[in-house]
């Protein structure tokens, strides 16, 4: 396939080289970087679009994809498939896979979990709204640049999963770390509190595949001074992210909105910014009952 690359950061840039690599031709367009070989370099996200089968934008926040969608789309040729993978705010994939719609195109929001080892290694996961036909010519693609694919449902719902899940993650990896610091208050050791909630009702992914106390569970990057792994500052994007939807929406998400305060004073008022998310743990280690 014929496919144009917008946004070539971390993220987009091993995406674009791991399609480049298994045989597509890939043209690629950034403000800023380079792109890489095998992948080609066009002048302009427009010349990009221009003859490709299938149009990727990896972009930074939804201001951006509208921007650059306003000028790809009346470039791209007609049946042509434009497929956002950044992660942005549902109002934003909605009014762009519109746009793309009325202009006679296929259309598909799929962000990715994964992150960037996820990107490089072909292993994240999609999830994908927008119509059948779009996903079915896609799908190829989204096999190559990762592991799995969920076709979610309509336009948007493809934002939808990414950040009712990553509302969850949040809100789950900050109860987890309150209830070790509430541990080693109580006199309970990490290791023990670790073995009994693992395989208790209190197990999650935050606990037992991401464990925020180092030496305990499985390697983390609590194991590595919290270098990011999952960035706060991320989680503080998907957070405002999933408040924003929510209040769109009408949806009650008191824990969601706490979740959110609490990573943006981590990010914004501690040392939470270029740290793990999981580094909320050593902060909370040094507070009290009163916050
Ligand atoms: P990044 O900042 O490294 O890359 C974004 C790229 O877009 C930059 O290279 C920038 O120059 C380029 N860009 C900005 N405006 C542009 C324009 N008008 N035209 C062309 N290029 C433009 O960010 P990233 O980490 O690659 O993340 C990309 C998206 O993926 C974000 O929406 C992010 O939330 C999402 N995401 C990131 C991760 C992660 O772990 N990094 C994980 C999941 C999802």
């Amino acid at each position: 396939m014929k496919i144009g690359f917008i946004g070539l950061g971390n993220m987009g840039m091993p995406m674009a080289i791991n399609l480049a690599e298994a045989g597509h031709e890939v043209t690629g367009f950034d403000v800023q970087a380079e792109p890489q070989a095998p992948l080609t370099q066009a002048g302009s996200a427009e010349e990009a679009a221009r003859d490709a089968d299938v149009v990727i934008t990896m972009l930074p926040n939804g201001q951006i994809l509208r921007e650059v969608a306003g000028k790809i789309i009346p470039a791209m040729r007609q049946g042509a498939v434009f497929c956002d993978c950044s992660t942005v705010d549902v109002d934003s994939a909605r009014a762009v896979a519109e746009q793309a719609r009325e202009a006679g195109l296929g259309a598909l929001d799929a962000p990715v979990s994964g992150g960037i080892t996820g990107a490089s290694g072909g292993t994240l996961t999609f999830m994908v709204g927008g119509d059948a036909e779009a996903f079915a010519t896609v799908e190829p693609l989204f096999e190559i640049m990762g592991q799995k694919a969920v076709h979610c449902g309509e336009s948007g719902a493809g934002q939808a999963a990414k950040i009712c899940n990553n509302m969850i993650l949040g809100a789950t990896m900050i109860v987890t770390c309150e209830a070790f610091a509430l541990a080693d208050k109580l006199g309970l050791d990490r290791q023990k509190m670790f073995d009994v909630v693992s395989t208790s009702s209190g197990y999650s992914w935050s606990m037992n595949a991401y464990c925020p106390a180092p030496g305990i569970g499985p390697q983390s990057p609590a194991d590595n001074g919290y270098k990011p792994g999952f960035a706060a500052d991320l989680m503080l994007k998907d957070l405002r992210l999933a408040q924003q939807a929510a209040e769109s929406a009408d949806a009650d998400t008191p824990i969601g909105a706490l979740a959110l305060q609490l990573y943006d004073r981590f990010v914004t008022q501690e040392d939470g910014a270029g740290k793990d998310f999981s580094a909320m743990l050593p902060r909370f280690e040094t507070r009290g009952h009163g916050g």
